[in-house]
């Protein structure tokens, strides 16, 4: 087969590009636009494999989607803006790749007639949920622009399997750890500073309750779902450690061998959803189990980000835009 990867370049989708390569004799072209969040370098084990094409695109760009899409079997769609602080300050372009950049794939994945579309998407679409866990079919409430542009993208993709039988499935995951995720993201934001002996802000009183996935529990999930996904289907693709941000940030300061006194309370912005939390009884059943330890992931992860300094140090490389989150 061969598989289309948006967004490859990226921290989930280069590790699904090694479990595809390491996995199965598939052929892998990886389109990325190599925004300031991916870059070849996440490739690098795989690079040297002959089943390995890049292509540096943009997802906008129809008439280069169309000619990708005319040579593949399927396609597995990580390629987004991915952070909830950035969204918050430029939510029209949010909306622009991660809505209209799905619609254009999906036309030409209508066009050529691919055997499947896995679009990639997040648990933050449920929205809080205080007490309870999402199934699949939990009403969608994103209080952020960045959930909200998932959300969107699901329906979208979804309306392309009601209205045109595009063979599209869609997998939400919860926050995924792991090497590679840019130092923007909360663990290797924190990660990288407390390995630099500096300090690190927890918001609000560190309440905030997340799931916590392994990346490669995820996509190994992600390709279950390629593979054996009803189209028109949603799957949840969960792990099996639920947080506080308190206990995730004794969890880092232990793995980072450094003190709590290294720890600031900063005030919590104003859509923080307090929990969220969802079944994936529906993933189980295609086979899915996430099988890796929270403490042994986090431990091979601070390791990585030990080893890989010349790759944090200037997580701006690409861009003129700090996050507001530094
Ligand atoms: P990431 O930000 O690390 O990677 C995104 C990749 O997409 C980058 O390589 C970037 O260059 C590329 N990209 C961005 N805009 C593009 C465009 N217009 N055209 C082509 N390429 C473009 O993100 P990630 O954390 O690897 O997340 C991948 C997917 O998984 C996203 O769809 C995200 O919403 C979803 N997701 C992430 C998490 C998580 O915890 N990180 C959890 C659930 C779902």
């Amino acid at each position: 087969m061969r598989v289309l990867v948006t967004g490859g370049a990226g921290f989930i989708g280069s590790h699904y590009v090694h479990h595809v390569l390491s996995t199965t004799a598939d052929h892998v072209t990886v389109l990325d636009a190599l925004t300031y969040a991916g870059s070849v370098e996440n490739l690098r084990p795989d690079l040297s494999s002959d089943r390995l094409t890049f292509v540096k695109g943009n997802i906008l760009d129809s008439d280069l989607v169309d000619s990708l899409m005319a040579t593949h079997d399927a396609v597995v769609h990580f390629a987004a803006e991915s952070h909830v602080d950035r969204s918050l300050l430029a939510g029209s372009h949010f909306l622009t790749v991660n809505v209209l950049g799905t619609e254009c794939l999906l036309e030409a994945a209508r066009r050529h007639q691919v055997e499947k579309f896995v679009h990639v998407s997040t648990d933050e679409v449920y929205g809080p949920l205080l007490t309870g866990s999402a199934a699949e079919d939990a009403l969608l409430r994103p209080t952020v622009p960045y959930a909200a542009s998932k959300a969107a993208s699901d329906l979208v993709a979804l309306s392309a399997h009601a209205t045109h039988g595009v063979p599209v499935c869609v997998t939400r995951s919860s926050n995924n750890y792991g090497p590679r995720q840019h130092p923007e993201k909360v663990i290797p934001r924190f990660v990288t500073r407390l390995l630099k002996g500096e300090r690190v802000g927890l918001h609000g009183r560190g309440e905030h309750i997340r799931n916590w996935v392994h990346v490669c529990d995820n996509v190994a999930g992600i390709d279950l779902v390629l593979r054996r996904g009803t189209p028109g289907e949603v799957y949840n693709l969960g792990g099996g450690t639920d947080l506080t941000s308190q206990q995730l940030t004794q969890h880092i300061l232990r793995a980072c061998g450094a003190d709590w006194d290294l720890v600031d309370y900063i005030p919590d912005r104003r859509s923080n959803d307090r929990r969220y939390a969802m079944t994936w009884g529906k993933a189980a059943r295609l086979g899915y189990r996430p099988v890796r330890e929270f403490e042994d992931g986090l431990t091979q992860t601070v390791n990585w980000y030990r080893a890989a300094t010349g790759r944090w140090a200037s997580p701006h490389r690409n861009t003129g835009t700090p996050c507001p989150a530094y």
